[in-house]
């Protein structure tokens, strides 16, 4: 069967003002900027929909989904580099070049290999993934609950992943570095996380953040990226030193915004 697909692109007209503000008032995340923190996303959001494309599965063609609802996904993804220069967040992203929206969570056949060397296939089952080079897949129904202060946000995990790939095909948890931040360091912090997700699991403990997080290090990246996020608080409570490394990392405070939203 042939699809046709919808995608959007935006033309360089200038900048819509109220359908930013609208976009602001729809999410807590945006909601919870600052006056300026506001005016510098909206305009890299903008430019995000304008060289990105965003294509909508077929069966979503009769969604809503007009420009606030476009920019409330651009304002997301524009929200982990906001911090940044244009350049460096320019730079960021140059790997983004599509956004597909799928209908709901979506299967994947798996194969992965065991600490003993036994293959397990099993059928994974995905809000979203990325590949190098390839599009952001984003299920609908995942990119709807995204956007609050409950943890999850599937954009921001997939897009973890694209900063990780950064300096690598692979992802593995270490993306391009500031010169203030020294690998070592990174490792380090890092590590004494991972140490502890796995500690949690070996005694059927609960992990303080989504235990996701402790299948793979370019996974406990991209979860605690979007806990740092989406859940400041507790992410902070949870692993004081990592959300320090992570506030140098993305130049921003999400803790000081989550009493604004
Ligand atoms: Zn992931």
């Amino acid at each position: 069967m042939l699809f046709r697909w919808f995608s959007t692109r935006s033309s360089s007209r200038s900048f819509p003002v109220a359908d930013w503000q609208a976009a602001c008032q729809r999410v807590a995340l945006l909601r919870s900027l600052t006056e300026e923190e506001a005016e510098r996303l909206g305009q890299r959001a903008w430019h995000f929909l304008e060289h990105k494309r965003i294509t909508l599965h077929p069966t979503l063609e009769t969604t809503p989904f007009d420009r606030p609802a476009q920019l409330v996904l651009a304002g997301q993804a524009c929200l982990m580099t906001l911090g940044w220069s244009d350049f460096e967040h320019a730079d960021a992203f140059s790997n983004v070049h599509e956004i597909v929206v799928l209908p709901d969570g979506f299967t994947r056949e798996v194969e992965e290999m065991d600490e003993f060397g036994v293959v397990h296939a099993f059928t994974d089952t995905r809000a979203g993934e990325t590949s190098y080079q390839g599009p952001v897949v984003v299920a609908f129904t995942d990119l709807m609950q995204s956007g609050d202060f409950t943890g999850f946000n599937v954009l921001i995990h997939e897009l973890a992943h694209k900063l990780d790939m950064g300096n690598s095909i692979d992802i593995d948890g270490f993306p391009p570095l500031p010169s203030s931040i020294t690998p070592a360091e990174w490792h380090g912090i890092f590590t004494q996380v991972w140490n502890d997700l796995q500690r949690c699991i070996r005694q059927g403990e609960s992990p303080p953040i989504d235990d996701y997080a402790a299948s793979h290090p370019g996974e406990c990246f991209a979860v605690c990226c979007e806990t740092f996020f989406c859940d400041p608080e507790r992410f902070a409570d949870a692993y004081p030193d990592l959300y320090g490394l992570l506030c140098r990392y993305f130049n921003q405070q999400p803790l000081t915004r989550i009493h604004h939203a």
